[in-house]
């Protein structure tokens, strides 16, 4: 199968199963997702598993990527913060969303990945998007702040850090999932006057944050 009939595929399967926005699923549509995972087929690049990206890291399942997207409401224009930017797929997927008047700045921890995801950006087109920082996500990218939103594809597990709550604007959405090993819960909070508001959004798995100071 080729890689748009399999990616076709996927689209149309994430339709009928899933609430996702119309224009989810056409930023969606728009990512080449085989080519932030090279060594997998067509089939497997679009199945709606999660695959592994090296250094016992992996990418999202699709319809992960598309629930965290949607949660965040994102308009064209949105400057957004993520932590643990991977291969790159879901960054390109928030950059089709924000556009080219919007910016998503990408925190990676490990040094390789990132450089090897800033390159795959570049080529791909979304590099006048997507900025890939080597660094520790606990501390957010303070130069870019404030975010019109944030989120993060590792699991957090004593809460969101205070950095990114910080720096990311009043009425903001931070998106991420919360906890250790054996339970997180994907968070979806609201940044207020007083502090944040909190809403769950269901069990789910995601590897762990790494902690540079422990
Ligand atoms: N969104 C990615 C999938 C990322 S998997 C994609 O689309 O490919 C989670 C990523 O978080 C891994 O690449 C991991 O190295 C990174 N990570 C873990 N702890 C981190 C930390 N403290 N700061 C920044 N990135 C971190």
């Amino acid at each position: 199968m080729s890689a748009s009939d399999a990616r076709d595929r996927l689209i149309e399967r994430l339709s009928r199963r899933r609430d996702t926005s119309e224009r989810v699923l056409e930023a969606m549509r728009s990512v080449p997702r085989h080519e932030f995972v090279p060594d997998a087929t067509p089939e497997r690049a679009y199945a709606d598993r999660p695959l592994p990206i090296g250094d016992g890291q992996t990418i999202s399942a699709p319809h992960m990527v598309a629930i965290m997207v949607d949660l965040l409401d994102l308009e064209a224009g949105d400057r957004v913060l993520e932590i643990g930017t991977g291969c790159g797929y879901h960054a390109a997927v928030t950059a089709e969303l924000v556009g080219e008047s919007g910016a998503v700045y990408g925190v990676e921890y490990v040094a390789h990945l990132a450089e090897a995801a800033r390159d795959r950006l570049e080529r791909l087109g979304y590099g006048g998007i997507v900025d890939v920082l080597v660094g520790d996500g606990h501390e957010g990218w303070p130069e870019h702040a404030p975010y019109d939103a944030a989120y993060l594809t590792c699991a957090a597990e004593d809460g969101v850090p205070d950095a990114i709550v910080e720096q990311t604007r009043e009425g903001g959405h931070i998106v991420a999932p919360i906890g250790g090993r054996a339970h997180q819960e994907l968070v979806r909070l609201t940044v207020t006057p007083e502090g944040t508001d909190r809403e769950s959004h269901g069990g789910v798995r995601f590897v762990p944050m790494v902690d540079s100071d422990s």
